[in-house]
Protein backbone atom coordinates (compact mmCIF):
# COMPACT_ATOMS: atom_id res chain seq x y z
CA UNK A 1 0.00 0.00 0.00
CA UNK A 2 1.36 3.17 -0.71
CA UNK A 3 0.94 6.05 2.02
CA UNK A 4 3.14 8.49 0.84
CA UNK A 5 3.74 10.66 -2.39
CA UNK A 6 6.71 12.15 -3.65
CA UNK A 7 6.72 15.46 -5.84
CA UNK A 8 10.45 16.26 -6.70
CA UNK A 9 11.72 19.39 -8.38
CA UNK A 10 15.50 20.21 -9.87
CA UNK A 11 16.32 21.50 -6.31
CA UNK A 12 13.79 20.21 -4.09
CA UNK A 13 11.58 17.04 -2.89
CA UNK A 14 8.00 17.60 -1.36
CA UNK A 15 6.67 14.48 0.45
CA UNK A 16 2.93 14.28 1.40
CA UNK A 17 0.85 11.64 3.08
CA UNK A 18 -2.44 10.37 1.13
CA UNK A 19 -3.88 9.95 4.57
CA UNK A 20 -2.83 13.17 6.21
CA UNK A 21 -3.35 16.26 4.13
CA UNK A 22 -1.78 18.62 6.89
CA UNK A 23 1.28 17.32 6.63
CA UNK A 24 3.62 17.50 4.28
CA UNK A 25 7.55 17.63 3.99
CA UNK A 26 10.55 19.61 2.06
CA UNK A 27 14.25 18.22 1.76
CA UNK A 28 16.39 18.04 -0.94
CA UNK A 29 16.92 15.04 -1.33
CA UNK A 30 14.86 11.91 -1.93
CA UNK A 31 16.64 10.09 1.23
CA UNK A 32 15.88 12.98 3.68
CA UNK A 33 12.38 13.08 2.40
CA UNK A 34 12.02 9.66 3.12
CA UNK A 35 13.40 10.01 6.25
CA UNK A 36 10.77 12.68 7.58
CA UNK A 37 8.15 10.69 6.16
CA UNK A 38 9.50 7.68 8.40
CA UNK A 39 9.03 9.35 11.41
CA UNK A 40 5.58 10.43 10.62
CA UNK A 41 4.48 7.19 9.38
CA UNK A 42 6.01 5.75 13.15
CA UNK A 43 4.14 8.48 14.78
CA UNK A 44 0.70 8.16 12.69
CA UNK A 45 0.82 4.91 11.07
CA UNK A 46 2.46 2.38 12.64
CA UNK A 47 0.49 -0.11 11.01
CA UNK A 48 2.40 0.99 7.48
CA UNK A 49 5.67 0.34 6.36
CA UNK A 50 6.06 2.43 3.54
CA UNK A 51 8.54 4.93 4.73
CA UNK A 52 10.50 2.10 6.24
CA UNK A 53 10.78 0.14 3.23
CA UNK A 54 12.01 3.34 1.03
CA UNK A 55 14.44 4.17 3.58
CA UNK A 56 16.58 0.71 3.59
CA UNK A 57 16.02 0.83 -0.38
CA UNK A 58 17.82 4.47 -0.02
CA UNK A 59 20.10 2.95 2.29
CA UNK A 60 21.24 0.17 0.19
CA UNK A 61 21.99 2.43 -3.21
ZN1 LIG B 1 0.01 10.49 7.67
Amino acid sequence: MTTFVIDSTKHTVVIRCKSCTWWSAMRFSRAEAWQVANDHERLHHPEHRHAQKMVSQQRQS
